[in-house]
């Protein structure tokens, strides 16, 4: 499996807050970390009360560590402290699965025009 680098890592973190400025996100404290998983690419997780949103990258992929993907993968994850206030909103309504399927088709729709892939 192709392993992310010390060096992916840090270019991915870059992208992760070139993002966050693009999409107006700076109130909230970014992190970005590493650690090991069978399936995801990154995955992230946010506190909403002390606006806190951290980003963790997987020491190996099950694709190639390209910087389009990596850029790619930032993107997505910061998509997803965008529509957090959405997500938050609908879990009071609805099941947070069908609410991250729905939360999935936005965020492909937006790197489709944000990157031309998603
Ligand atoms: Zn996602």
């Amino acid at each position: 499996m192709p392993e992310v680098t010390a060096e992916h890592v840090k270019y991915f973190a870059e992208r992760c807050r070139y993002w966050q400025r693009e999409f107006g996100l700076t109130n909230w404290r970014l992190y970005v970390d590493q650690r090991g998983d069978e399936s995801d690419l990154a995955w992230a997780d946010g506190n909403d009360t002390a606006l806190i949103f951290t980003v963790i990258i997987s020491t190996e992929w099950n694709e190639p560590v390209t910087l389009e993907a990596l850029n790619a993968t930032a993107f997505h994850e910061i998509a997803h402290i965008l529509l957090r206030p959405l997500v938050e909103f609908a879990e009071a309504h609805n099941s947070a699965r069908d609410i991250e399927c729905v939360e999935h088709a936005i965020i492909h729709r937006l790197s489709m025009a944000a990157l031309g892939n998603a």
